[in-house]
């Protein structure tokens, strides 16, 4: 699979049973719809293994908005996270995944990580 960004080749990162594809030039992390679910259920060291790609990188591919799902070539829906809006990501319309962007995947379980830590409190 190519990067919907940037065109460059993905690789496939492991974290536990999880297989994530990972731009090896911009660090984009295409994710399924499960995936991104478990892996925000069970985040620990999962930034660090998974999310390791350039973050200023990561910055300018944020300003692609306009890019096609690499599977079924729809263009991808603009979406923001219901707990941290200011992470703005995409995913496909017919459901074959979501892209974000090297550093939003750590800043996206980060913030869970304190709401759950603030909570048990
Ligand atoms: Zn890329
Ligand atoms: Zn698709």
């Amino acid at each position: 699979m190519d990067c919907p960004k940037c065109s460059a080749e993905m690789e496939h990162v492991f974290y536990n049973q999880i297989e994530v594809d990972r731009c090896t030039s911009c660090g984009g992390l295409w994710f399924q719809p499960d995936e991104l679910r478990d892996l925000r259920n069970d985040i620990w060291m999962a930034d660090y293994i998974i999310d390791t790609g350039d973050k200023s990188a990561g910055k300018k591919a944020d300003a692609i908005k306009d890019y096609h799902c690499p599977m079924c070539n729809e263009s991808m829906l603009h979406e923001s996270d219901p707990e941290q809006p200011h992470i703005t990501y995409e995913s496909c319309p017919n459901g074959h995944g979501t892209y974000l962007d090297s550093g939003e995947f750590t800043d996206l379980v980060k913030k869970t990580f304190w709401d759950k830590f603030k909570r048990k409190k």
